[in-house]
């Protein structure tokens, strides 16, 4: 506490007074990420508005020995902007400037600040297009996408965002001012630092600014709900898709119980006939006149061939928008609905089917006062794995039985060669598990990477590892 008194002394000398708060709200506002499974005991929290202020801040916290916590958006789901230790938040939300629109290299740059749609639109408003996009685009940081490597529902057809990062301004955890890459599109001396910083879920460093990359916008999109009569079906789906959709640009699946808890808790109209057991949403960009009659086509052979059981293409932006927000509205509807436990894996894309199989029945087996929803972005592997309060259980029993579950979840990955999270990263969360996807000299290395960088450990401490 005598330090972080003096933090605050120190602070008030070059930040205004509104950019310290200690109130209790605010220290349980910026405390966490949108996972409610750790309790927030931060003790400071500091909203810098310039890269020179965030230099400062870390070498006062540096001076002092005092753990930083960057914080962007807080839609983290793995309790990696989460502060449980009297760490100091530094929010990164008042650091929201757009520094440059460049058309001729097609780049952006910006402080780390600036939410996603915010991008997306000032790219729309000079007729260029920033593909990468997930639900929480309105409130995530690009900042904490970048801390995440972020991923999204168009990996498949654009990647993630770390394809997208043409260079960085960090302040390292000692302090120091790197610019990593600067604007340039070649360059190979040596390491390539600026990949550190993706998916380094604030342990190494704060960025601060970011360039990105742009691109030329699709013409028009069209989205396609298809019903599977099973899991096996999504396979033989994918591969026709791939063959024979040009600009196939996400491919996402639900489970029935996950579009059936979106259609009643809102009161929406099914889109299709029936119900089925397996749901695949497309998006498909249409780039050449007649693109949208050869949907029709390809959707058409599809269900010839028996790999749909029935389909719906949309007709206008409207639609397009109505389907993919079925697909959106799963994550929030399961959370304000259910005691949730999330869990974010992918698994070679072969390998789907027959893991789906063996997750539903090791819960159903094991534990039946849970029950599994999964859906993802699973054109590229990565499934979302829900379990859900189903009993007549208390929630400590619930929570205990989540964690004796993710063991066994995590296993199932391990025999599968996949990863514990694909994209939403380690926090605090996964931190325990690393070691299903990560072999002990990986994480040793990993180890002397954050010492080079964070000799005192200051920077979100326990995230990733202990
Ligand atoms: C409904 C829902 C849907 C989602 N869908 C997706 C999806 O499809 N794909 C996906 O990838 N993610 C998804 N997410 C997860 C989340 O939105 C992303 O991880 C997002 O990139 C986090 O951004 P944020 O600004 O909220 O970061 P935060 O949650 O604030 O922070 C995340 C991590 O980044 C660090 N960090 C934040 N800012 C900085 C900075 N400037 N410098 C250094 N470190 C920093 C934090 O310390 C923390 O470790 C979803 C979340 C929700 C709630």
């Amino acid at each position: 506490m005598h330090d972080i008194n003096m933090l605050e002394r120190r602070l008030a000398s070059f930040l205004k007074p509104s950019s310290v708060l200690t109130d209790a709200p605010s220290l349980e506002f910026y405390g966490r990420d949108w996972i409610k499974d750790f309790k927030a005991a931060p003790s400071l929290v500091v909203l810098p508005e310039s890269t020179e202020e965030v230099q400062q801040i870390v070498a006062l916290c540096n001076e002092l020995r005092l753990a930083l916590v960057p914080s962007g958006g807080r839609t983290g789901l793995s309790g990696g902007a989460t502060a449980t230790k009297g760490e100091v938040v530094l929010s990164m939300e008042r650091m929201r400037k757009i520094l440059s629109l460049n058309r001729v290299d097609r780049t952006i740059s910006c402080q780390a600040g600036v939410v996603l749609e915010k991008i997306q639109s000032e790219a729309a408003g000079a007729g260029l297009y920033f593909p990468v996009d997930f639900s929480t685009r309105g409130s995530a940081q690009i900042g904490g996408n970048l801390a995440t490597n972020a991923g999204g529902i168009r990996v498949i057809r654009y990647g993630n965002i770390r394809d997208w990062v043409v260079g960085l301004t960090v302040v390292s955890g000692k302090g120091e001012l790197l610019s990593l890459n600067g604007s340039l599109f070649k360059n190979n001396t040596g390491y390539d630092l600026r990949h550190l910083m993706l998916g380094s879920e604030g342990t190494l460093g704060v960025i601060t600014e970011v360039t990105l990359r742009l691109t030329t916008p699709p013409k028009d999109i069209a989205r396609i709900l298809c019903g599977l009569a099973s899991n096996d079906h999504i396979l033989p789906l994918l591969a026709f898709c791939r063959d024979n959709l040009r600009d196939l640009s996400a491919f996402e699946f639900m489970e029935r119980r996950a579009l059936q808890e979106v259609l009643s808790h809102r009161g929406l109209r099914d889109p299709l006939s029936q119900q089925f057991a397996a749901y695949i949403l497309i998006e498909v960009e249409l780039n050449s006149p007649g693109s949208r009659d050869d949907l029709v086509a390809v959707f058409g052979e599809a269900y010839e061939k028996d790999l749909i059981k029935d389909v719906v293409v949309s007709e206008s932006s409207a639609q397009a928008q109505e389907l993919m927000s079925l697909r959106d509205l799963i994550s929030e509807t399961l959370s304000s609905h259910y005691t949730l436990h999330k869990n974010d894996i992918s698994v070679p894309i072969p390998s789907i089917p027959a893991f789906l199989h063996d997750l539903h029945s090791l819960i159903n087996e094991t534990y039946p006062s849970m029950r599994v929803v999964v859906f993802g972005h699973v054109g590229d592997g990565n499934l979302h794995v829900n379990v859900l309060k189903a009993g007549d259980i208390s929630d400590d029993e619930f929570w205990r039985g989540c964690h004796e579950a993710d063991h066994k979840i995590f296993a199932l990955v391990q025999k599968y060669s996949g990863s514990i999270s694909a994209e939403h990263g380690v926090g605090l969360l996964k931190r325990d598990f690393l070691s299903y996807s990560r072999s002990e000299a990986e994480i040793e290395i990993m180890r002397g990477i954050k010492r080079a960088f964070d000799p005192l450990g200051i920077m979100n401490p326990g995230k990733i590892f202990a």
